[in-house]
């Protein structure tokens, strides 16, 4: 079903952005490969080891314009744009006491901003094909708040809030618009934590372990390939919010 398709993934260079990527292209689908800053020189040949083709791009999502040279790009080499996965995104992690402007615009900026931004410049193109599917990454916090992450939470919240919103607008022309919550996930955003912490935050998930980038991954996939689903928020959390 996603064989020969076109798969956009943002911030797709580590983390959960690549075990996407490469989830997409284990199931024959090309994959436009977004990154900001580095881009691991191993990944496109692992990525194309599937018989399939990779196109990266180098782009700021969070730059209304260099999202667009993305999503030209992808439209460019490619006949349809099938996937669009916003799963760029970053922390900037402090009490709301000592939190400075700064540390609000760049994670409103990334977050949220980064998702209107490519999902602004492929709607159109979606419509047009009357497909398309849009996966949004959001996160447990976005739904129950955390201590430390008022900006987080709140451009998390506000991913969900778009992603309802993009699928009631998109849904007649067969485009759908889903988010995925993860919990605790083993990549670098989680590894700055200290053990204490680490232990803490095991003792709230009920399966009692982090999850890993590849179960985000999977959930990805499904949304994708369903297309009777859409303006849902799924967890991928160990069973933390339920
Ligand atoms: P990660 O390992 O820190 O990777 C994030 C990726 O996004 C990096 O490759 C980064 O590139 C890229 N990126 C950041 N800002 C960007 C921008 N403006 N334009 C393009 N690319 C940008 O994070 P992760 O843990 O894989 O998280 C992926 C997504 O899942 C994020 O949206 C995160 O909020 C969400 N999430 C993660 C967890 C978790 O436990 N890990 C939980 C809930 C939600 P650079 O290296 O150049 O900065």
């Amino acid at each position: 079903m996603l064989e020969g398709k076109t798969v956009i993934v943002t911030g797709a260079a580590k983390g959960i952005g690549r075990a996407v990527a490469l989830a997409f292209a284990e199931k024959g689908a090309n994959i436009v490969l977004n990154y900001r800053s580095n881009l691991p020189s191993e990944l496109p040949g692992e990525i194309e080891q599937y018989g399939v083709q990779c196109l990266p791009v180098c782009a700021d999502v969070s730059v209304f314009e260099q999202a667009k040279h993305l999503i030209d790009e992808a439209a460019g080499r490619f006949q349809s744009v099938d996937v669009l996965v916003n799963n760029a995104g970053i922390t900037r992690d402090t009490l709301l006491l000592r939190m400075g402007e700064e540390d609000y615009d760049a994670v409103m900026n990334t977050n949220m901003k980064g998702t209107f931004n490519t999902t602004r410049h492929v709607i159109g193109l979606m419509l047009k094909q009357r497909s398309g599917a849009i996966i949004n990454l959001s996160s447990v916090v976005g739904e129950v708040g955390n201590v430390g992450q008022a900006n987080y939470a709140a451009s998390k919240a506000a991913v969900i809030g778009f992603t309802k919103a993009t699928a009631k607008e998109v849904a007649a022309r067969g485009v759908t618009c889903n988010a995925i919550a993860p919990g605790f996930i083993e990549t670098d955003m989680t590894a700055a934590l200290s053990d204490k912490i680490r232990e803490q935050m095991q003792g709230m998930i009920p399966l009692k372990k982090f999850g890993a980038a590849d179960d985000v991954a999977k959930t990805a996939v499904f949304l994708a390939e369903n297309r009777y689903i859409t303006g849902q928020v799924v967890n991928v959390d160990g069973g933390m919010v339920m």
